[in-house]
């Protein structure tokens, strides 16, 4: 009989995590494991704003997947832009904009997700997200660009559009971002002489009344704090009416002049979910305790793409944050019960206690709330980082971590800009290839044009 195919499509927290699990429990003559990947590398997202403000170098949170002929899965180099679960096969996009079509017995679900965005005027033309790694980049040659120009500027009002930054979104991801990177544009004023330290503005806004909440009533306020002691203007209750090239409106009125506009206000599940044509909860996929899709046979699927009952809160519908905590951990209880089905053993429920948050707030300051414990200041960043640190997959990222936080302690910032795509401002849909997928008539064409490949 032939080997199950079991195709695992994102190489995240979720995809590597299932992945790696099958290679190590599983036979080479048990099953062959695909994995959809349009990068060679798991980006470590937390340390994203770290990336951003350049304490790390973007490889340092690129942990390859090619470490050693060991690893035997087939690395599909692509996006899924679909997939039917009544013929079983999943639609890949290669790098070169080819369509395969890809076959399966069992396929894993973890695309993660995307920017959620509204329908403000100029949002999606003037907005950077904070999701991936050609973002974080993006945007720090952006910041440093505009401490150039503004430099450079004889005029006060361009000077002025220049030196406002906006952050929308005060969850971790905003918070984090704007607090980082404020420490770098405070940080080049002993490198900038003709810049007037008053002008250099950030904004951090949310709609909702409190910064993270799940930080509770204390902490929440002790970050509060620390930012705004830093000079970050905070404005709660507040998002943006319209986004313009040189200007931002917010709802409660003000105007803004600023060319960096960071949006960072929430995740929703990758467009690859939409074209299964399965229920959804808030756009992720709804799924079982055990991570199947009920009315679809060898369907998994997990992480921010998926709405996974947290079984631990004891609610009705209480659904798994999208978090790397539980992320990498759903891909291993995914893999498992892709192997108990394939051995026809019954499929164990996933389940995980929060283990708490870290939240890097740049230098010395963080604040942390590891199983419950309330923390700020050094003991907190202490475990921030040493969390993340120990987080990291592999010795490599490991040691090139540790190397660039050693560096940047030792030597401060750099404000080196790569010029990059300066030329052509790329949005969030060049950056998180929105428009790549299909509809439903383009997967039944493209389904019924191409015969399936086997390999
Ligand atoms: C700035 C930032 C900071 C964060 N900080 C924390 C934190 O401190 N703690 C925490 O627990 N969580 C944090 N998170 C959230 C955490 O990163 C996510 O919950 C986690 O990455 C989800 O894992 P995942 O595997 O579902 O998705 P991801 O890790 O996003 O992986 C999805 C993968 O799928 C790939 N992909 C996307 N579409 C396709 C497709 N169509 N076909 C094939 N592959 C595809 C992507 O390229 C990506 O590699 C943070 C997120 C951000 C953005």
């Amino acid at each position: 009989m032939a080997r199950p195919k079991i195709l695992v499509v994102g190489a995240g927290f979720a995809g590597v995590g299932a992945v790696r699990r099958l290679e190590r429990n599983l036979g080479r003559d048990e099953a062959d494991i695909a994995l959809v990947t349009p990068f060679s590398y798991q980006l470590y997202l937390p340390l994203l704003p770290q990336v951003a403000s350049g304490i790390l170098t973007p490889q340092s949170i690129a942990v390859s997947l090619r470490r050693s002929r060991r690893y035997r899965t087939r690395i599909i180099p692509g996006g899924a832009v679909g997939v039917d679960t009544r013929s079983k096969v999943c639609v890949v996009r290669t790098i070169t904009d080819e369509m395969v079509n890809e076959p399966y017995d069992y396929i894993v679900l973890a695309p993660g997700s995307i920017t959620r965005t509204f329908d403000i005027p100029g949002l999606v033309e003037n907005a950077r997200g904070m999701k991936t790694l050609a973002e974080a980049a993006y945007v720090r040659d952006h910041v440093i660009a505009q401490l150039d120009l503004a430099d450079a500027s004889h005029d006060p009002v361009e000077r002025e559009s220049r030196l406002q930054f906006v952050v929308v979104g005060g969850g971790y991801a905003g918070t984090e971002t704007a607090a980082c990177l404020q420490r770098l544009t405070s940080a080049a004023l002993c490198r900038y002489p003709r810049l007037d330290p008053k002008l250099i503005k950030w904004h951090l806004i949310d709609i909702a009344p409190k910064l993270m909440p799940e930080l509770g009533e204390k902490l929440g306020d002790s970050a509060q704090r620390i930012l705004r002691d830093r000079g970050i203007e905070i404005s709660l209750g507040v998002s943006i009416a319209k986004a313009g090239p040189e200007e931002v409106t917010f709802t409660d009125g003000r105007v803004v002049p600023c060319r960096t506009l960071i949006w960072t206000a929430g995740v929703v599940a990758s467009p690859l979910i939409g074209t299964l044509g399965a229920e959804t909860v808030r756009g992720r996929l709804a799924v079982t305790p055990e991570m199947t899709l009920p009315g679809a046979d060898g369907v998994f699927a997990l992480g921010d793409a998926a709405a996974v009952p947290d079984l631990t809160k004891g609610e009705e519908g209480a659904v798994c944050p999208p978090t790397a905590q539980h992320a990498m951990r759903q891909g291993v209880r995914a893999a498992d019960n892709v192997i108990a089905s394939i051995r026809h053993r019954p499929l164990t429920p996933y389940k995980h206690k929060d283990l708490g948050l870290v939240v890097d707030l740049g230098g010395r300051d963080a604040v942390s709330k590891p199983m419950g414990i309330e923390l700020r200041g050094m003991p907190a960043q202490a475990v921030a980082r040493g969390y993340h640190w120990s987080a990291l997959r592999t010795n490599v990222a490991k040691t090139r971590v540790l190397t660039n936080w050693l560096l940047n302690a030792v030597a401060g910032d750099d404000f080196v800009r790569t010029g990059f795509q300066s030329r052509k401002p790329a949005t969030l849909r060049d950056f998180e290839y929105t428009d790549a997928y299909l509809s439903p008539d383009e997967l039944r064409d493209q389904i019924a044009d191409a015969m399936p490949q086997h390999h």
